[in-house]
């Protein structure tokens, strides 16, 4: 047996201080990802944390149109809050289609872009994983790897980023606000959540210590008619084989403006730039979607198990750009 240590922070500034004085500490929100991973040997984290007393719950109205959400408000009260869904659906959404109502209730926005990917070879903490132990290896470029990524992927890391909600955001260029020992920054949300690369266990900036803050979402009238799909193995209680976040609009048949993002093909949420850009001031048909979606998926690397993702998510982004553009429910 490991042991833990506990301790509760009265503010910000001593969040950060008790963090910062332990190398084996952990921010403790909701406890669902982090509380998994101590239980299966994964986190080695010695000193949770716990942040549920700092006054970082609220979401807000922002001048423009936008949003500020804090860190602590739970996944069920943003997705249910009344300018998340009137502003950004595709937020709203992307919530709601997240893991279960009692974990929703729980899981707190800052946690839900720190939470670890869903890859059986990081969870089983046994099997070669670079993510878990730096330079063992990937099992999954040679194994299991029909939920992997197809996009972003390095020949160290093929495992997707699995949140919902973090897709929606980079579509919508949401800034991560943070605190920490070495004061306060605003990170791009695009910027946050790191390639795999040579290192694929550093998987976002945050410094040891630094806590998230809140997020803010710039004020954007494409928002109102944004949309989030996921498409898994059930219709319930699953992470993404593919998701998108999508929003366009169109005047005289010619596309004005798009923002576009996959989840669940990516080791990081997707911004799907080059679709965007081919988008702009082309024709707002099926056609172009189409051939949208083919260029943004160019870049794929799928493995054994895994190319059924490609054809999907070509799909997947031209039901989100026709349902967007039509302003229909999915
Ligand atoms: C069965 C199951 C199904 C799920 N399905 C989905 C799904 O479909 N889609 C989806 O998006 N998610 C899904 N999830 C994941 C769930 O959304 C996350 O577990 C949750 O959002 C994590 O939030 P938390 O507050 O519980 O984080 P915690 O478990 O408390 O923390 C997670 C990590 O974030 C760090 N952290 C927490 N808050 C901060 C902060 N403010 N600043 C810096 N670091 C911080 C912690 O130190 C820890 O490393 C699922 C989870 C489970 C267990």
């Amino acid at each position: 047996m490991r042991p833990l240590t506990y301790s509760r922070a009265r503010d910000v500034g001593d969040a950060i201080a008790l963090a910062a004085a332990s190398p084996a500490s952990a921010f403790l929100a909701g406890g669902t990802n982090e509380v998994d991973l101590i239980r299966a040997g994964v986190s080695r984290s010695g000193h949770l944390v716990d942040i549920n007393d700092l006054p970082l719950t609220a979401v807000e109205d922002r001048p423009g149109g936008g949003l500020r959400i804090g860190a602590l408000a739970r996944m069920t009260d943003v997705a249910r809050a009344p300018i998340v869904v009137r502003r950004f659906p595709a937020i709203s959404r992307a919530l709601l289609l997240g893991a279960s109502e009692q974990l929703r209730n729980m899981a707190t926005m800052g946690g839900n872009l720190c939470q670890r990917t869903r890859c059986p070879y990081l969870r089983d903490g046994v099997s070669p994983c670079n993510k878990r132990e730096p330079g063992t290896g990937c099992s999954a470029l040679d194994g299991l790897n029909r939920g992997h990524a197809i996009l972003g992927t390095s020949e160290r890391c093929i495992a997707t980023h699995p949140s919902d909600v973090a897709v929606a955001l980079v579509a919508f260029d949401a800034v991560i606000r943070t605190a920490g020992p070495g004061g306060e920054r605003a990170i791009a949300a695009d910027d946050f959540f790191l390639l795999p690369g040579d290192t694929p266990e550093v998987e976002h900036p945050l410094a040891h210590g630094e806590l998230i803050v809140g997020i803010d979402v710039p004020g954007e009238p494409l928002g109102i008619g944004s949309v989030y799909l996921k498409f898994r193995d059930r219709q319930s209680y699953e992470f993404a084989l593919v998701s998108v976040a999508a929003a366009v609009e169109a005047e005289d048949g010619i596309v004005t403006g798009v923002r576009l993002a996959l989840g669940g093909v990516g080791t990081k949420p997707w911004r799907a730039r080059r679709a965007e850009a081919a988008l702009v001031g082309g024709p707002a048909d099926e056609a172009a979607f189409r051939r949208a979606a083919a260029l943004e998926l160019d870049a794929a690397v799928p493995r054994r198990y895994n190319a059924f993702k490609v054809e999907l998510a070509r799909r997947a982004v031209v039901r989100g750009l026709t349902h967007s553009l039509r302003g229909a429910r999915p």
